[in-house]
């Protein structure tokens, strides 16, 4: 009997009790090799010695001060080191709790900005298919996610969804892999011509699609030519790397591999690595002075904006991410995960493509490989990898609906930063045995 009102009502759930690096263990003493981060969050494993001083440190001095009344030490300094590595134009950050609040306040941000400048038409939101933005009701409203959505339908403020970036399964045969990118990167201007520009405020993409598609990156050229669209149009191009960003594709900010910088940007997960709940949205200089000469207050807040012991343990995980060594082992470690996953998985019947970057790589499932058709739905295969795979002392985040929120599974792998060669070796001998106990069920 539990008194917790847990995500699912029937799930019998191991007990967490310690960190040690990439494994939590639970209180029978079982080791779980920890390959997705959770839902790529624990970028630096579960024992981090570095943040766990900081935090130490920070609680011996304040824990907590309002910022209706203070600032603090480790919110300046987090900003100052967000800003000093952040894409090019991007010079505040705003400091939440969470992913759902960055996304949250970047989209009231993006109304707030178009009204102090005069441009009182604009407040639609334009996102992707297959998207996820997170479970506030705003959030979840910019999400493109069909089975996350509908529930709730009657709740959401209008947004609309263009296609994603999905070259695997919407490439046309005839089409290079640019031309695709072009084409759907093209639907923006559609979407933005059939609801008139001037009432369009924002579009919202994750640079690497995390939970509902499975690591998937947008081919080259693509993320250019929404830049494009965004500038010729007036509109505010919102990156989300709640779950690509901070290191996760090997690089601090996912965009930089694009070559674009986004007017706002959110990040969370890898921001605090599971020590603190934190998330932040950072903005350009032209939004932040914007506000500034105008009424000088984002209308917005929460009680937790800022918090100290948050920061400060954010602090200690930005400082290690911009050291100079992990994201680079990020790349290398990236590509033996990417070498051992097509080794073992590149002619499996069912698995139909192995794809991401970074530590962040996703499967997707397939009934028939040449096909492409997925399984049925019913079979709940992504359900039953996740049941086997802890049953094998191994966290991966399966999911379901890749497709169309109803068909496709998919496995998300996001394994902490110092992940070594020997746990890649076991992440797969393991994936491998829930992947078969999945498929013999
Ligand atoms: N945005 C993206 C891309 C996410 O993956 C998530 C969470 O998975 C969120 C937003 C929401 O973050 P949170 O769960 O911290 O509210």
């Amino acid at each position: 009997m539990t008194a917790v009102f847990h995500r699912t009502s029937h799930a019998k759930l191991p007990t967490a009790t310690f960190g040690d690096g990439c494994y939590i263990i639970d209180n029978t003493g079982k080791r779980y090799l920890d390959a997705c981060g959770g839902a790529a969050v624990s970028c630096l494993g579960h024992s981090n010695q570095i943040v766990r001083d900081a935090m130490h440190a920070q609680l011996d001095q304040i824990a907590y001060a309002h910022t209706g009344f203070f600032t603090s030490e480790p919110t300046e300094s987090l900003a100052d080191l967000l800003v000093m590595h952040a894409p090019d134009g991007i010079d505040h950050a705003y400091i939440v709790s969470s992913g759902s609040e960055a996304i949250e306040a970047a989209l009231k941000l993006a109304r707030q900005y178009f009204l102090e400048k005069g441009e009182s038409t604009r407040h639609r939101i334009i996102a992707r298919r297959q998207s996820y933005h997170g479970n506030t009701l705003g959030a979840l409203a910019a999400g493109g996610n069909a089975w996350r959505r509908k529930q709730f339908d009657p709740l959401l403020i209008e947004a609309s969804h263009i296609a994603p970036c999905y070259a695997y399964r919407e490439q046309d045969t005839g089409e290079t892999e640019y031309e695709y990118g072009q084409r759907v990167a093209n639907e923006l201007q559609a979407e933005i011509d059939r609801l008139g520009p001037e009432s369009v405020m924002a579009f919202v993409a994750e640079p690497v699609v995390g939970a509902t598609l499975g690591a998937v990156p947008a081919v080259d050229g693509y993320f250019k030519r929404i830049r494009d669209i965004c500038d010729a149009n007036g509109i505010l191009l919102i990156l989300d790397e709640v779950m690509c960003g901070m290191g996760r594709t090997g690089h601090l900010f996912a965009s930089e591999y694009d070559g674009i910088s986004p007017d706002i940007v959110t990040i969370a997960k890898g921001l605090g690595a599971g020590y603190q709940p934190i998330g932040a949205m950072l903005c350009s200089s032209e939004i932040f002075e914007t506000i500034a000469n105008g009424s000088g207050f984002f209308q917005h807040g929460h009680t937790y904006l800022g918090h100290p012991m948050a920061t400060a343990a954010a602090k200690a995980v930005v400082a290690q991410l911009t050291g100079g060594e992990l994201i680079p082992r990020v790349q290398v470690m990236g590509d033996l995960l990417q070498s051992r996953l097509e080794e073992r998985f590149g002619q499996h019947p069912n698995i139909g493509d192995i794809r991401g970057r970074g530590l962040f790589r996703g499967l997707e499932l397939v009934a028939d490989r040449g096909t492409k058709d997925p399984f049925d739905p019913s079979r709940a295969i992504n359900k039953k990898i996740k049941a086997a795979a802890m049953e094998n002392g191994l966290m991966c985040y399966p999911m379901g609906g890749t497709i169309d929120g109803q068909r496709g599974d998919h496995v998300l792998l996001a394994p902490p930063f110092i992940i070594t060669e020997d746990q890649i070796g076991e992440l797969v001998e393991k994936l491998d045995r829930a992947i078969a106990m999945a498929l013999a069920s």
